[in-house]
Parts: structure tokens; sequence; C-alpha cells
């Protein structure tokens, strides 16, 4: 039965459609309109740096407060996006609201760059560039204090292609870094290819660092990212000897719940101006 569909709505459920199907053809019916009805919300992340002990960053995590599922998980509605085309204007708007937000912040003396992520599919749009440098200059956002995260997904497009954008990119001053390293398609062989200013090490080999197979992993990506060049952040970090084993590898800036879980606006400005008496007090 087509539930909470409202009025004049048609949709076509069949005997054999299991629950996952059901919820996935609402939830692509209802993502049409979710835009329009304010239904996205964005919640950010701290990155911090260990070394000096100071927030570097904050990543935009997008939200979805479906009117009667209530909150939809981005790893639920996003590939549903990219299937639709929807992606498009969603990231769109995520762009201007994160650019926008980072902006007000500065003004209020936080200045951290924000960091959105990207679908691979953006870049199959021939736009991305131009949506990029358009919205920095609506929001008035000095382009350094953009980044954009992609994920290796992109090793399965028209490599030369997303090059070619990704220094476009890169020339207007934002930076760009690679999401969920080393999980998935490694990317490792194009890694001197890419132009990219960091990697962002998954979150699944932080889970066991106590295997020394896996601080073997990832001291190698350390030390290969120290060769090319490229910043390594870690993420997924939830405790203390995570942080340990981390910085005895050699990566010093971090995200996860040790730190902050991701947070609504106005929480997380309050958690940034704690942060601020607490280093104050301590001088
Ligand atoms: P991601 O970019 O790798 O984001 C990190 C995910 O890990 C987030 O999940 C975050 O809430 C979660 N996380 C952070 N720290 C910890 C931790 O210490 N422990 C654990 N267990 N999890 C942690 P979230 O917000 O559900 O996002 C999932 C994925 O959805 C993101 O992975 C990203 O790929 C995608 N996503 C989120 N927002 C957007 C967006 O605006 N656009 C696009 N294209 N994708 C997005
Ligand atoms: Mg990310
Ligand atoms: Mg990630
Ligand atoms: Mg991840």
């Amino acid at each position: 039965k087509a539930k909470g569909l409202g009025k004049n709505q048609y949709c076509v459920y069949t005997e054999e459609m299991g629950v996952h199907e059901v919820r996935k053809m609402e939830l692509e019916k209802d993502l049409q309109r979710a835009l329009d009805q304010d239904q996205f919300f964005i919640v950010y992340q701290p990155k911090w740096n260990v070394k000096t002990n100071r927030l570097v960053g904050l990543e935009a995590l997008i939200r979805w407060q479906h009117p009667r599922l209530g909150l939809v998980s981005p790893g639920e509605f996003i590939p549903i996006a990219e299937e639709t085309g929807l992606i498009i204007p969603m990231t769109r708007w995520t762009l201007e609201e994160a650019c926008r937000r980072c902006k007000a912040w500065q003004a209020v003396g936080f200045a951290q760059p924000v960091s959105v992520n990207l679908s691979v599919r953006l870049f199959q749009t021939d736009l991305l560039t131009e949506l990029i440098s358009s919205t920095l200059e609506k929001t008035q956002l000095e382009p350094r204090f953009l980044e954009l995260e992609i994920t290796e997904s992109m090793v399965f497009y028209d490599i030369n292609d997303i090059i070619r954008q990704l220094e476009a990119i890169r020339k207007l001053g934002v930076r760009v870094s690679m999401d969920d390293f080393g999980t998935g398609y490694s990317s490792i062989g194009l890694l001197d290819r890419l132009p990219l200013d960091a990697l962002k090490l998954d979150r699944l080999f932080i889970d066991d660092l106590d295997t020394p197979s896996k601080r073997a992993i990832i001291h190698a990506i350390i030390l290969m990212a120290e060769t090319l060049q490229l910043d390594v952040i870690a993420e997924g970090v939830e405790k203390q000897e995570h942080i340990e084993f981390l910085t005895q590898l050699g990566c010093h800036v971090m995200q996860g719940y040790f730190y902050g879980k991701p947070m609504e606006d106005e929480i997380i400005e309050r958690w940034m101006k704690d942060h601020d008496r607490r280093e104050e007090s301590q001088r």
C-alpha cells in the first residue's frame, strides 16, 4: 500500500517488491521535493591538528529530515540522488550553503576552511568548475577556504577528463582531497597524476590499528603521501589509542567522534567558542 504519498500521487507497488524496494521508491519520489521544501540541512564535523592543538577545518555533511520517515542518512539517499541526477541541484545547494556559512563564521572570528563532498557524477556535467567559481563569487568566500572531497570511484571514468577538471578547480585556489583513501578501488597507480592536496585515510584502517600489518599499511601510505607532498588526515578517530598510533606513524590531522560528531551550525559554533575559551584560559 502506498502510504503517505499525498493526494494525486500515483505509485505502482507490486507483490514481489520487498520492503527495501518500496522504501527506495518512496525516497526517490520524495527526494524531488526535498530541495524545494527545505528538508536538507548540513552538519559540520571538526578536523583537528593534534600537533598544534587547533581546529583546522570543518567537513560539511548533508542530512535529510524527511517529513514522515525522520532523518534519512546520506548513505541511503546519495546513491538515489546520483541515479536520478538530483545530485546536481543538491550539490549546488550544499556548496552554496557551506560557503555562505563559512563566510559568516569568518565574520565572527572563526577562520577555518570548509570541505564539501563531491560525487563523481558532478564531473560528468562539464559545469563543475563554473559551479564552483560562481558559488565562490556569490558568497564572496576566498577560494582557499573551500576544499572538495572526491572518492576513488573516479578511476572508472575518463581519467584524463577528470584530471583536467581537477586542475581547473585547483587553479581557482580551491583544495582537493581524496576521501576514504585505501578502500574500494585503489587509485594508487594514479596518485602521481591526480592533482591533489590531501589524502583522507579511511575509517576502516583506523578500526584495528593494533594489528602490525594494518600499522605497516598506514605507515606506508603516510610515507608515500609525504613523498608526493600530500597532507594526510585520518577519519573515524574515536579513541585516545588511535591518536597515539597515528601520531607515532606521522599523521597529525584527525577527524572523528573523539574530537566531535557532525554538528548543526549553531551547535558547532558554540563548540568553537568553547574551544577558544578553553585555549585562552590555558594561556
Ligand atoms: P565521508 O565523506 O567519508 O564522511 C565521513 C562519515 O563518517 C560521515 O558519515 C561521518 O558522520 C562519519 N564519521 C565521522 N567520524 C566518525 C567516527 O569517529 N566513527 C564513525 N563510526 N563514523 C564517523 P555520514 O555523514 O553518514 O556520511 C556518509 C557519507 O555520505 C560521507 O562519507 C560522504 O561520502 C557522503 N556524503 C555526506 N554528505 C554528502 C554531500 O553533501 N554530498 C555528497 N556527494 N556526499 C555526501
Ligand atoms: Mg568526506
Ligand atoms: Mg571520508
Ligand atoms: Mg569514509
